[in-house]
């Protein structure tokens, strides 16, 4: 592990600025990920700013929106009755990541910045375009199974790791950012981006600028929601695919729906032409696989990771009949 300074930001202004001074600095908020980030030598901050002074960890419901301050830990989302009666596909998709103790120091900045868990990135001994830009892509011809079916690039075919991000981009969530140039607001769907020709960019979020929290629109969602997570073991492991399906009924037909999914793409991947072939129709299995048929196009597998062709259809189909079979 590196030697590196340590501050304590005791308002925005100050982490910001404390931040934006060197050229290698990170905020650190629960540490789950940036931590072992370091102890790996994958990532190398000179400067640390703890951020975990700041007033950035409410809990509001208004009349429009939900909003949930960046430091807001997973747990206390996930267990916050507001959401779980609101929004409980954000419930149900923070549930499904890592463990209670992870959850409880994990926040909600510090999950949508979490990094890849591609194994080539970890390993520093192996070439890695997002560690180490221009030094090669381990993935591609190596262990693959892990990885994008969707949107990845000839630099980089890892995938976003998160639960909770599935179901923000799924409930079109606004990011509320600050830094060295004022506030902005992000909609969450352009928060990831894809790899490209940078795959070291994991999002949109500039230099010393710090996440203050997440908003979600009030929504019909509350009834026919499920957050399916398809993993290796049942517990403490990433999704192989995750899907976060909410559907708003009128009896049995499909006023609106939304789909994301994980474990597949560089981001969240929201599956907006899915979400359409669905409205009008009833919600019947039939249904449901044509939508899954339309989510797939243009996904391409790699030599491990094919099964992912058939087992994301088939977890949307499910996700989506368990939405209806509550
Ligand atoms: C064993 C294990 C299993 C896990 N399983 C899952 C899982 O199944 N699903 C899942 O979704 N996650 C999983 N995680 C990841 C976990 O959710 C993240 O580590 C956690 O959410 C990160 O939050 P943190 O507050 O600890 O972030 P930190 O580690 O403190 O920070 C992570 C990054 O975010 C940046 N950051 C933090 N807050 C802000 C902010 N407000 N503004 C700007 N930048 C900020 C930091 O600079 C750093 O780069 C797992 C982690 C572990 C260790």
């Amino acid at each position: 592990m590196n030697p590196f300074s340590f501050v304590r930001a005791n308002s925005p202004k100050a982490a910001i600025d404390a931040v934006s001074k060197g050229d290698n600095s990170r905020f650190i908020a629960g540490g789950t990920n940036l931590l072992d980030l370091m102890k790996n030598g994958v990532m190398q901050p000179e400067k640390l700013v703890d951020i975990n002074n700041l007033p950035l960890k409410d809990i509001q419901l208004s009349k429009d929106k939900l909003h949930i301050g960046a430091l807001a830990l997973n747990s206390t989302v996930a267990a916050d009755n507001q959401v779980k009666a609101q929004f409980p596909l954000l419930s149900q998709a923070l549930l499904a990541g890592a463990s209670q103790q992870l959850r409880n120091m994990a926040t909600v900045g510090g999950n949508m910045m979490q990094r890849t868990r591609c194994s080539y990135f970890y390993d520093t001994a192996m070439p890695c375009n997002k560690r180490q830009p221009g030094s090669g892509c381990g993935a591609i011809g190596g262990v693959n199974r892990m990885h994008a079916i969707f949107g990845a690039s000839d630099k980089c075919i890892a995938v976003h790791p998160s639960d909770m991000c599935v179901a923000l981009v799924a409930l079109d969530a606004t990011v509320l950012v600050t830094g060295p140039k004022g506030e902005r607001k992000i909609p969450f769907a352009d928060f990831h981006r894809l790899p490209g020709d940078t795959p070291e960019k994991d999002n949109n979020l500039g230099k010393g600028e710090l996440i203050t929290a997440v908003e979600i629109p009030n929504n019909p969602y509350t009834k026919n929601i499920y957050y399916l997570k398809v993993r290796d073991r049942a517990s403490y492991a990433f999704a192989l695919v995750s899907v976060a399906a909410a559907l708003e009924l009128d009896g049995n037909v499909i006023k609106s729906a939304r789909l994301a999914m994980g474990g597949v793409a560089h981001k969240p991947w929201r599956l907006a032409a899915a979400e359409q072939s669905l409205i009008g129709k009833t919600a019947t299995e039939e249904n449901f696989r044509v939508a899954a048929t339309v989510a797939m196009e243009n996904a391409k597998a790699y030599e491990h990771n094919s099964f992912k062709l058939q087992l994301a259809p088939n977890s949307i189909v499910t996700a989506l009949l368990k939405a209806t079979s509550v």
